[in-house]
C-alpha cells in the first residue's frame, strides 16, 4: 500500500489523529509507538471506538481485514500521505517560520483572512515533522486558504517541512537567538531559517518581507516576487501606535489597536495585515479582526487581577524575545517587578547569554528582579534567585510582591505560570 492507493479511503475519513484518546467516528488513526506504550495494542481498540482506518507499523497486522493497515514506518506514511494530499490542493498555502512570533503571527493571519475566507491553520504549536503533515491532512475541500507554522531547531528541517507544506507564500518572522544549540549559533539560525527563502525562490513563489529587518531585506533584495511592508517605500506601510500598553498602528486616516502588548507584536500585526490586503480583505474587516483577536495562550497576554497588571509571557523565552519583553515592560506605568525564568536550549552560550540578560535587566529601571531556574541562579548572586517556580511560590506566600505591574517570562520548561496563584 502506498499513499496514492490509500488516498480514497483517507478522503472518507473525518479527521486524522495520532492520539487514541481523541478517536471519534470515522477517524483515521496513526498508531505511533512510544517508549511507554505500544500503539499497535490500540489498533483493534480504535476500530471498536469507530475509527474508519488505522495505520500501524506492527507486522502482525499485515493481513488484517479490518482496515488496519501495516506500513514499515507510520511517520513516513503520514508524511507521504500529506504530500499526496498537498499535491491535490488548489488553494494558496502560507508557510511561516522564524525564531519568535510564528504562532502569534499565524493566529493573526488566521483572524484577518477568516474575515473573507474559510481558513485552515496549524492548531496550537503543531509545527514539526508530525504537526505539519497533520495540519496538511486537516485541510478539507471547503477550505480556501491554509496557514502553516513550521518550527525548526536544526539545519535542513525547514527545507524538509517545505517539501511537505509546499508554501505559495512564505514569511520568516525574524532571525533570533533561539535554539542556538541545534542550529550552531546565530549564523546557523540565519542559514536554517533561510531554507524557506531558498524553497520559495526555487519554486518561484511569493515571499512576504519585513523590509525594516535588514537581514530579510538583504536576503530577498535580488528577488522580485514579494509582498513588502516595514518602510514607507514598501508595498504596505503602517505607522506604529500604542495606547494603554496595547500595540496598534495607523494606516492612512485609520487607527487600529490590538489586545496584544509588546513592540514585537507590531511586526506580527503588520505581517498579518499586509497579507490581508494582499488577499483583498477590506480595512473594516481587518479592523474587526485585529481589534477582536485576544491572546489566551500565555504569549504576551495581559491579565488584570486584584488591582495588579500581570504580563504573562511564560510560553517560551530566548535571549531575543527576552530583550524585547523587558524593553516593552519598562513602558508600563507604576512600580514593576520582573520574574524571569531560564532560557533553555542555548548550548555553549547559555551562561553568557543569561549573564547578559541579567545585566541588561539591571540596567533598566525595575523595582525588583526575580530569577527562576538553575542557570539564572548560577549567574544571579542575590537572594532573589530561585531554583524553580515552586520555591518562588512558597516564598511569595510569605512575602507578597508589592509592585503594581509584574512581568513573567521564561522558557516552557520553567512553567512560570505556576506562581500566578501565589502572586494574586
Ligand atoms: P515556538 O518556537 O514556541 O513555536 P513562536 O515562534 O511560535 O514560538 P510565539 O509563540 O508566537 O512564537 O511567541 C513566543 C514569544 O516570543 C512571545 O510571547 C514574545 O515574547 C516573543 N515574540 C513574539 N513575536 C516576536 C517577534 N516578532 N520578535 C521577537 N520576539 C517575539
Ligand atoms: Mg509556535
Amino acid at each position: 500500500m502506498n499513499a496514492a492507493t490509500f488516498y480514497p479511503l483517507f478522503l472518507q475519513c473525518n479527521k486524522v489523529t495520532i492520539d487514541s484518546r481523541n478517536i471519534e467516528l470515522n477517524d483515521l488513526f496513526f498508531a505511533f509507538s512510544g517508549e511507554t506504550y505500544n500503539a499497535a495494542l490500540k489498533a483493534e481498540e480504535s476500530i471498536q471506538k469507530g475509527a474508519l482506518a488505522v495505520i500501524v507499523e506492527d507486522e502482525k497486522f499485515a493481513d488484517s481485514e479490518k482496515n488496519i493497515f501495516f506500513v514499515p514506518s507510520t511517520l513516513q506514511f503520514l508524511q507521504d500521505l500529506a504530500v499526496h494530499h498537498r499535491n491535490q490542493l488548489k488553494i494558496p498555502v502560507i508557510g511561516l517560520t522564524g525564531s519568535n512570533g510564528k504562532t502569534t503571527t499565524k493566529e493573526l493571519i488566521h483572524a484577518v483572512l477568516s474575515q473573507k475566507f474559510k481558513v485552515q491553520y496549524t492548531s496550537g504549536n503543531l509545527n514539526n515533522h508530525i504537526g505539519v503533515p497533520l495540519t496538511i491532512l486537516s485541510i478539507k475541500p471547503e477550505h480556501e486558504v491554509a496557514v502553516i507554522e513550521m518550527g525548526a531547531n536544526h539545519q535542513k528541517e525547514i527545507e524538509f517541512l517545505c517539501t511537505l507544506a509546499q508554501p505559495n507564500i512564505g514569511y520568516i518572522t525574524n532571525f533570533g537567538k533561539a535554539h542556538l544549540e541545534g542550529f550552531g549559533g546565530f549564523e546557523g539560525v540565519i542559514k536554517g531559517k533561510s531554507e524557506l527563502y531558498s524553497y520559495l525562490k526555487a519554486k518561484k513563489q511569493t515571499i512576504l518581507v519585513n523590509e525594516k529587518d535588514a537581514l530579510q531585506a538583504e536576503k530577498t533584495a535580488d528577488y522580485e516576487t514579494k509582498i513588502t511592508f516595514g518602510l514607507e517605500a514598501s508595498d504596505y506601510y503602517f505607522e506604529p501606535y500604542s495606547s494603554n500598553n496595547f500595540v496598534g498602528f495607523k494606516y492612512g486616516e485609520n487607527t487600529l489597536l490590538s489586545k496584544l502588548t509588546g513592540d514585537y507584536n507590531f511586526t506580527n500585526l503588520c505581517a498579518a495585515v499586509a497579507l490581508g490586503f494582499h488577499f483583498g480583505v477590506n480595512l473594516d474587516h481587518i479592523k474587526t479582526a485585529i481589534e477582536n483577536y485576544t491572546p489566551t495562550n500565555m504569549r504576551s497576554q495581559i491579565v488584570e487581577k486584584n488591582g495588579k497588571i500581570l504580563v504573562l509571557d511564560t510560553y517560551n523565552a530566548n535571549p531575543s524575545s527576552m530583550v524585547e519583553s523587558l524593553k516593552n515592560f519598562t513602558k508600563f506605568n507604576g512600580t514593576k517587578t520582573i520574574i524571569i525564568g531560564d532560557m533553555l536550549e542555548l548550548g555553549e552560550e547559555s551562561t553568557s547569554e543569561h549573564s547578559k540578560i541579567l545585566a541588561f535587566a539591571e540596567s533598566l529601571d525595575f523595582d525588583e528582579i526575580i530569577t527562576v531556574g538553575p542557570i539564572f541562579q548560577s549567574v544571579n548572586r542575590t537572594v532573589n534567585a530561585y531554583v524553580n517556580a515552586a520555591e518562588l511560590g512558597e516564598n511569595v506566600k510569605k512575602a507578597p510582591i508589592s509592585s503594581e505591574n509584574i512581568l513573567l517570562k521564561g522558557s516552557r520548561g520553567i512553567a512560570l505560570e505556576k506562581v500566578l496563584d501565589f502572586i494574586v
